[in-house]
């Protein structure tokens, strides 16, 4: 029988770092309800938030960090840069940090692939690139501010633009995308994969008032494994070898999703999951200045 310790499994990155299997989300967590959410997680054996600049609650989830009383280094923490800081990488690191209220983060990702000038966020710059972005973004890894860095939002097309750069020294560690059984990306996971990319999988329940929730082939695995569609969601990134992190501000869900450990989905199950044939996209490109998605994240 595989190991089914899903909660404390951890995938090991270039650096040598072990990111945890699950974490918290946060992304629309209202910011008074983050800081009572990142505890309850933290409370619940959750060991690794991701947040961003762009969600406006890196404060609350550094309070929340506090507030549980587990050693900063025991957590791992994902933050990302916001498409308007592209030209200042540095100051938008130290602006993390600072609303976090801590010295380093495990994990700095480059929002999205589109380097937004900031006076308005409907142009794109015309003399920078999100290649300058991860030229600046490899600087930081000699400060001691952030451990390791990746990017997210990226397929197949921008990641063979940016490996294929000579300024590209560092590989990202991870690409952070939408993944779950309506949107499986097959071909950029195997790609991610063939790079030695990690991935992480983000809204991975389908997000807010998600369809996936009424689809019979999930609805029978659920029902017959005695679990919560959602926790066969989990399983089902986990089990295929990327990091997720379900959002909740609901400590009863928040426990819930985290109730992964001493059972596994069969080879059978996922492979039903991953051929669903229902397909959805939470997040689109339409509000970006430029496109980022070309068909080739799936
Ligand atoms: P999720 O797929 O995690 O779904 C979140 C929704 O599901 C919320 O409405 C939540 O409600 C609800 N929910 C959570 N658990 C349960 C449960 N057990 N039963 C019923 N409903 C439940 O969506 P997200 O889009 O938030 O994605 C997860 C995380 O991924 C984000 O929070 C963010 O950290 C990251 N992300 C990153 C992006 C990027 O560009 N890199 C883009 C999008 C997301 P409630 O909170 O009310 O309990």
């Amino acid at each position: 029988m595989a190991d089914t310790k899903h909660t404390t499994k951890t995938y090991t990155l270039p650096s040598g770092d072990k990111m945890p299997a699950i974490g918290l989300g946060t992304w629309q967590s209202p910011k008074n309800q983050t800081s009572i959410a990142v505890k309850a997680a933290i409370d619940a054996g959750y060991r690794y938030i991701d947040t961003a600049f762009a969600y406006g609650n890196e404060s609350e989830v550094g309070e929340g960090v506090r507030a549980s009383g587990v050693p900063r280094e025991q957590i791992w923490i994902t933050t990302k840069l916001d498409n308007p800081w592209h030209k200042r990488v540095a100051e938008g690191i130290d602006a993390s940090l600072k609303n976090l209220g801590m010295d380093y983060v495990d994990l700095y990702l480059m929002h999205w692939p589109s380097s937004t000038r900031p006076d308005d966020l409907k142009k794109h710059y015309d003399d920078w690139n999100f290649i300058d972005t991860w030229r600046e973004l490899q600087k930081l890894l000699g400060t001691g501010k952030v451990r390791n860095i990746g990017v997210s939002n990226f397929g197949i097309t921008n990641l063979e633009k940016l490996l294929n750069d000579p300024s590209c020294k560092v590989k990202p560690s991870v690409n952070q995308i939408e993944l779950h059984p309506n949107n499986p990306s097959p071909k950029l996971v195997a790609y991610c994969k063939e790079k030695g990319i990690h991935l992480t999988g983000y809204s991975c329940l389908g997000s807010t008032n998600s369809p996936l929730y009424k689809d019979p082939t999930l609805l029978e695995i659920a029902e017959k494994k005695g679990k919560t569609p959602q926790q066969c969601l989990l399983q089902w990134g986990i089990q295929n070898g990327w990091d997720v992190i379900p959002k909740s501000v609901t400590k009863e869900r928040i426990e819930g999703n985290f109730a992964l450990d001493g059972w596994a989905l069969t080879d059978d199950e996922l492979t039903k999951l991953s051929n669903l044939k229902d397909r959805f996209k939470v997040c689109g490109d339409a509000w970006l200045p430029v496109k980022v998605f070309f068909g080739d994240d799936e």
